[in-house]
């Protein structure tokens, strides 16, 4: 029996990456007819606070919107469990189990923490005013992760490539715990990498596009008005190279974003997406494709999350009612730990 399990964060409106990279593999699998598969995804709240505080009405109505979000891109409560992780407690019991059994030099070789210090700047003063102010949360990232998925003793999980490597460590994770304990109780879960690739930050196509990007124009947000969608994509870091497009990561990077954007949304390949491109003649032509493409693509989905953000009592339904079968699995998988451990 298989287990597909995935959590997304509530820090801010989902993007095109959050999309392409995670829910839309989200539906997608959990509408394909497999026996005995269960499917469970998520809002992960407790890593939102990874990064400092933020007004508790601020949280609330982040959560709010993230669950708003997931449903309005068609997930089916009836075909997945839908939850928010802090309504199930014993993601954070399972995690601290794992925290005493994980080294902080395999913490800090994570590449997201260590792009995170390295923000600060590169030398030695920054790095230790970096330790002295960030908070553990932030290093313990990936345990609690790897407690997510193992809670429930998923079998896969479907995520983007910038979270390869916190999946190898979930891994190895439930390899030391069961050689640990000499038990097999956690299956070893695989990495389900989404299809689409990495989507780059318009504004930068050096760097991911990233909710926690101060910078709002770097990011398509799936609920974005037309005009909005029009202004940012008007505004997206190309280049001056003439002529038609075509798709070339290392040379044009910006121009290879939209293409790869394109290719995601519309389920094409990209020799396909570029070759319905050949009419193009420069970047304004190219930039007025790729916005009328997401208009269209998105409108469905903007009007049902305005709708569902006014139906307060029919998300809170759906939460929890998720809740008690996410539930339902993690208060048993932790008794059986409790057992292994000796904290029965
Ligand atoms: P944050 O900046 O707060 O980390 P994020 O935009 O990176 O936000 P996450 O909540 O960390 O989003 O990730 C949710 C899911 O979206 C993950 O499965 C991740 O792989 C995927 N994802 C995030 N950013 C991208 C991206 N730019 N391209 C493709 N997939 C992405
Ligand atoms: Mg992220």
């Amino acid at each position: 029996n298989s287990r597909v399990f995935s959590l997304i964060q509530p820090t801010g409106k989902f993007h095109i990456g959050n999309y392409l990279g995670a829910i839309q593999s989200w539906k997608t699998l959990s509408e394909t007819e497999s026996p005995g598969t269960q499917y469970i995804f998520g809002i992960a709240d407790l890593h939102a606070i990874t990064t400092g505080v933020k007004p508790a009405g601020e949280l609330r109505s982040n959560r709010h919107e993230a669950m708003a979000g997931i449903l309005s891109c068609g997930l089916n409560p009836k075909k997945c469990i839908l939850f928010h992780q802090s309504s199930v407690p014993e993601h954070a019991e399972l995690h601290w189990y794992l925290t005493c059994l994980t080294s902080m030099g395999a913490l800090n070789r994570m590449t997201q923490w260590k792009s995170k210090a390295r923000q600060l700047g590169d030398d030695e003063s920054d790095q230790l005013k970096f330790l002295e102010h960030t908070k553990a949360g932030l290093l313990c990232y990936p345990i609690l992760q790897a407690a997510d998925i193992l809670i429930y003793r998923s079998t896969h999980v479907p995520v983007g490539d910038d979270q390869s490597q916190h999946l190898e460590m979930c891994r190895s994770v439930a390899i030391n715990f069961n050689n640990s304990y000499k038990t097999n109780f956690f299956p070893i879960p695989q990495t389900l990498l989404t299809p689409s690739k990495k989507i780059l930050s318009l504004r930068n196509p050096l760097k991911k596009m990233s909710k926690s990007d101060p910078d709002q124009s770097s990011c398509i947000y799936i609920t974005d008005a037309p005009e909005v969608i029009a202004k940012k994509i008007r505004k997206a870091t190309t280049d001056s190279v003439q002529g038609p497009v075509y798709f070339d990561p290392e040379a044009r990077p910006g121009v290879s974003n939209l293409i790869n954007i394109l290719s995601g949304v519309t389920s094409q390949s990209i020799e396909q997406v570029v070759e319905d491109l050949a009419y193009v003649k420069d970047h304004k032509q190219f930039k007025d494709h790729v916005t009328d493409v997401l208009v269209t693509e998105f409108k469905q989905q903007r009007e049902l999350f305005e709708e569902l953000m006014k139906d307060g009592v029919y998300l809170e339904k759906v939460c929890h009612e998720g809740r008690d079968k996410a539930r339902e699995i993690a208060t048993k998988n932790i008794e059986e730990v409790r057992k292994l451990i000796g904290m029965d």
